[in-house]
């Protein structure tokens, strides 16, 4: 205790907090060298329609880190928008995305497959991203309209005017968006009315309780009409089981991303289960459980 009151700036905290900060400042060294060692991977999740067919993929970041194995990017991206790592981070996630694309062209089974990738808002607003993308497609030779950007509520939100117009910019291209983590933050009606939008993904603290959950039944067939009526495409994520497909087919969802179809894993690995014409897929194991 008698250190505490040896003026170091630091230690009047609760030796919890204090611990957790450690870790923290620790986490953010340790995630400055993870690029260049190439700790960083790229897991990917199938996305699909009423009948299960393949209809897209989203990518999900991965950090083996050596010591502690794979570390969730519910941990780390927060960290990494703080630090401003999200920046180099993010390049190397749309490069890496789009050197699958270009793999998968070779495939018939997976050459129409769209490929959603997780922006953050530091990212988006960054000034170079439009030619960042705009290289990378050029470099890849690959289809725009392959591409998806997905953005959180309050990534969108943040600048409005701006946001809108490199929407408009990168749809020109043919990028398309979606917006992720639906009904969790704080869009209005009028903004939605306004983005440039192509998808909705509905939040997966939403889909966990159907169809069991009358509010939450309630609030996802309000999204999907509202959707629909906008003529956006409506993606439900986090499905687990099939009562809530079910649910959410009755409801009229018609996109559908989880653990029921697919984990999160490795190009390799979804590439040899599409090329492998199999359509119905049972929940894989992989390395990891995130
Ligand atoms: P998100 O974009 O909303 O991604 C969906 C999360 O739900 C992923 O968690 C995915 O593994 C998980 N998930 C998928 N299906 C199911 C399911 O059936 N049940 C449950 N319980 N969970 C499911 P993950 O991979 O841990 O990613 C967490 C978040 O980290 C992502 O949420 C996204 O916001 C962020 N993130 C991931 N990769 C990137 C990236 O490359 N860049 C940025 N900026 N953010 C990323
Ligand atoms: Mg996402
Ligand atoms: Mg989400
Ligand atoms: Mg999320």
């Amino acid at each position: 205790q008698s250190k505490n009151l040896g003026g170091n700036c630091c230690s009047f905290f609760d030796p919890q907090i204090q611990a957790k900060l450690e870790e923290r400042i620790w986490l953010e060294r340790e995630l400055e060298k993870a690029l260049e060692e190439q700790q960083l991977e790229l897991h990917y999740q199938l996305q699909v329609g009423t009948n299960n067919q393949p209809l897209g993929v989203e990518a999900l970041l991965r950090w083996k880190h050596p010591e502690k194995g794979y570390i969730s990017p519910g941990q780390f991206i927060p960290l990494a928008e703080e630090s401003g790592l999200i920046l180099p981070i993010g390049h190397w996630v749309l490069a890496t995305a789009c050197k699958q694309l270009k793999q998968w062209e070779e495939h018939p089974e997976t050459r129409d497959l769209s490929l959603a990738v997780n922006i953050s808002a530091k990212q988006f607003h960054k000034n170079d991203l439009v030619s960042q993308i705009k290289t990378l497609l050029d470099t890849y030779r690959i289809n725009p309209h392959l591409l998806k950007l997905e953005l959180t509520e309050s990534a969108l939100l943040e600048q409005m005017e701006t946001t809108i117009l490199k929407m408009l910019e990168l749809k020109q291209i043919g990028i398309t968006f979606s917006m992720d983590d639906f009904g969790t933050g704080y869009s209005s009606l009028q903004y939605l009315k306004r983005l440039p939008l192509d998808q909705l993904k509905i939040d997966q603290s939403f889909i966990k309780d159907l169809p069991k959950d009358r509010e939450g039944a309630a609030i996802v067939e309000t999204i999907i009409a509202m959707g629909h009526a906008l003529q956006l495409e409506v993606i439900a994520e986090g499905v687990e089981t099939t009562e809530q497909q079910d649910f959410l087919i009755s409801m009229e969802c018609r996109a559908f991303q989880g653990f029921l179809f697919s984990r999160p894993q490795p190009g390799e690995g979804l590439t040899a289960q599409l090329t492998a014409g199999v359509t119905k897929t049972h929940p894989s194991k992989t390395l990891n459980n995130l």
